[in-house]
């Protein structure tokens, strides 16, 4: 966005809690990698330009790549400046923040979608010989006790975590709620890359269903490791992880799980297979213009997830062994600072594409904010250029009204 801002000449200033990349600097685990390839991080007028384009970056090249784009870019940021509040005035907005006040025009909350990690109310009773963190608090297995470990949650940090544990040698078991299942690689390429070409990653918020329902979707399954394998169900189920179904309750100590796990499972099989068909068809298309390289392999399907006869449905999470939960239930972004009647009742910000209801307030960085693809880094370009142009727009509009 400050690229943009800076490209139509809006005086802007950036103002950032911590430093540049602040949350992949204290929220992230030691051995994460981006789970999209290093072709695929693209920001305005900046792109990946090393040897390895198909590869996953590491924390710490995430880090560095963000860094090197807030230099290129010279973005006005200010550091170690957390905003405090935001509330109009009669001449726009004042950002209050710790060391002083700004007072502005237009503000953009681009504060993140995962300030802060869901937790079931579930957790309040749990007995308290079990130790939890969450995923945002998760760094390696070193930093848990001995004994089980129950990973509640199983799209991409959920199923990350589940095998990091798992082989540190602890016994673990997996609660399994909805998820999305997903191949790393199909038919010779990532599947990212199919994603993108066809483009799944590109549909808009406004040209869906349930805009709604599809902005509560979780992760895909999706890992970005070295060996570029598919981190699934079956995947884990092979490694020794018990899979059960959604943590549905806690009393006495027990764990009850939901028996729904075989349907959950069905249902994940049976969407990868419409992302599947619908790479196909598109490649099918495609071929009949430009003709196929030999790189492309053909169509294949995964063997459904294997789900045990009776998975468990109740625990006893002390007699099970299990002295640890890691939450990995999702996150949510934290606006307690925001002092504007623009929040629905979930604490979410209305809006429409990234426009707020409030004149000049905009949004940045929200799951399927105008298009699939708002949720990830590779999203952020196409949806600032849009919200730029909007904000221009009302920059333009207001000096007209206050000439006239
Ligand atoms: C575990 C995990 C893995 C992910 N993996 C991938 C991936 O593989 N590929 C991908 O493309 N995307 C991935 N994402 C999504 C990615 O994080 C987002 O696309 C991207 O970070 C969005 O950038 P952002 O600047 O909008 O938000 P953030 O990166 O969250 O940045 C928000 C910034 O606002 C600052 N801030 C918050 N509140 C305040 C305040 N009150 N005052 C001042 N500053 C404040 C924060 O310190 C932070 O620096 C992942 C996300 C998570 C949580």
């Amino acid at each position: 966005m400050s690229r943009c801002l800076a490209e139509r000449s809006i005086d802007h200033v950036v103002l950032e809690r911590g430093e540049v990349a602040h949350t992949w600097r204290t929220e992230r685990w030691d051995s994460l990698r981006l789970l999209t390839p290093n072709w695929q991080s693209r920001l305005p007028g900046f792109g990946y330009d090393g040897d390895d384009p198909d590869g996953y970056r590491t924390i710490p090249e995430v880090i560095a790549f963000i860094e090197s784009y807030a230099k290129a870019i010279a973005a006005p940021v200010r550091t170690h400046t957390t905003v405090t509040s935001v509330r109009s005035t009669d001449a726009g907005y004042l950002v209050r923040t710790q060391p002083d006040d700004w007072h502005c025009r237009t503000v953009v909350l681009a504060s993140g979608a995962c300030n802060i990690a869901r937790v079931p109310a579930v957790a309040n009773l749990l007995p308290p010989s079990i130790a939890t963190l969450t995923a945002q608090q998760y760094r390696n297995p070193d930093q848990l006790a001995g004994g089980g470990v129950l990973v509640v949650g199983a799209s991409a940090s959920g199923t990350q975590i589940a095998s990091e544990v798992r082989r540190s040698g602890r016994p673990v078991m997996l609660a399994v709620g909805e998820h999305i299942r997903a191949p790393r690689m199909y038919r010779g390429k990532d599947l990212e890359w199919w994603m993108d070409a066809a483009g799944v990653l590109d549909e808009r918020y406004d040209a869906i269903d349930d805009v709604e329902r599809a902005r509560r979707v979780p992760s895909l399954q999706l890992a970005g490791t070295p060996d570029r394998s598919t981190l699934d169900l079956n995947a884990l189920t092979d490694m020794g992880v018990t899979l059960a179904g959604r943590l549905a309750g806690i009393a006495n100590g027990k764990a009850q799980f939901a028996g729904s796990l075989r349907n959950m499972c069905a249902l994940s099989d049976l969407k990868m297979g419409r992302l599947l068909d619908t790479i196909d068809a598109w490649i099918d298309t495609w071929a009949r213009d430009h003709g196929l390289d030999g790189t492309v392999e053909p169509p294949h399907r995964l063997p459904p997830t294997r789900v045990a006869d009776t998975p468990p449905l109740i625990l006893d999470l002390a007699a099970g062994g299990i002295a640890t939960i890691i939450w990995c239930t999702g996150y949510r972004p934290d606006y307690t600072w925001l002092e504007l009647p623009i929040l629905d009742r979930k604490g979410m910000v209305r809006h429409d594409g990234g426009v707020t209801a409030s004149p000049g307030l905009y949004l940045m960085g929200i799951p399927f904010m105008r298009r699939r693809k708002s949720t990830l880094i590779d999203g952020a370009g196409q949806d600032a250029r849009e919200l730029s142009a909007h904000l221009a727009s009302y920059l333009d509009g207001r000096a007209a009204r206050i000439v006239a």
